[in-house]
């Protein structure tokens, strides 16, 4: 449940333990993934420049959380318990997902609702990126069940010629 407090030893309270619960991350226009104007690679070329931030739904459900994840600990016999708060696990870790999020205008996303690029009618996107929310749970099975629903699309369509 995030960081040990400054000054706390490990060796009195162990052992330490605690649950991690995703949480969804609500989509927000002013989160976004670009090039930086000035950061560049080793070839040269310019680097994702990754732009996000809360939105306050995502501090009520983290505390939310947190409060619930504290109470199974003390359940279970915890008698020192810190953490949850959305502060402390901005940055531990992240599934990312939304960067070529689906819908029908071509105006407001990248690929259609089979995952094929509205703007290049033969490149398909079968990733996390297709998401347009971040759900509540892990995404690895929900991205491999997209792939295949876009590889049955692709062998339907080449088939019509269509691709
Ligand atoms: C430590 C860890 C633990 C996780 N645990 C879980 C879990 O328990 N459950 C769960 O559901 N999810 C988990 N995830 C998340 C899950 O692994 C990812 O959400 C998922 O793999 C994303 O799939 P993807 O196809 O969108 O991207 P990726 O799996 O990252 O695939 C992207 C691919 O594109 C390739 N690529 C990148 N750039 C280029 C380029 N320029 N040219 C060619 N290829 C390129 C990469 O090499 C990579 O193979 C975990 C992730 C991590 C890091």
């Amino acid at each position: 449940m995030g960081t040990a407090p400054q000054g706390f030893l490990p060796g009195v309270l162990l052992p330490l333990d605690g649950p991690i619960a995703p949480r969804e991350d609500l989509p927000q226009e002013s989160s976004i993934i670009d090039l930086d104007p000035e950061v560049k690679d080793k070839y040269g070329l310019y680097v994702a420049r990754i732009t996000h931030k809360y939105h306050e739904n995502d501090y009520k459900a983290a505390n939310y959380i947190g409060a619930r994840a504290r109470e199974i600990m003390e359940a279970a016999g915890a008698t020192k318990t810190w953490g949850g708060e959305l502060e402390e696990l901005h940055g531990q870790s992240a599934h990312h997902m939304g960067t070529c999020r689906m819908g029908n205008d071509p105006g407001k996303s990248v690929l259609d609702k089979w995952c094929r690029a509205h703007d290049v009618p033969n490149l398909f996107v079968p990733d996390a990126s297709c998401f347009v929310t971040s759900a509540g749970a892990n995404p690895a099975l929900t991205i491999q069940a997209i792939a295949f629903r876009t590889a049955d699309y692709i062998i339907r369509s080449a088939k019509r010629l269509d691709l």
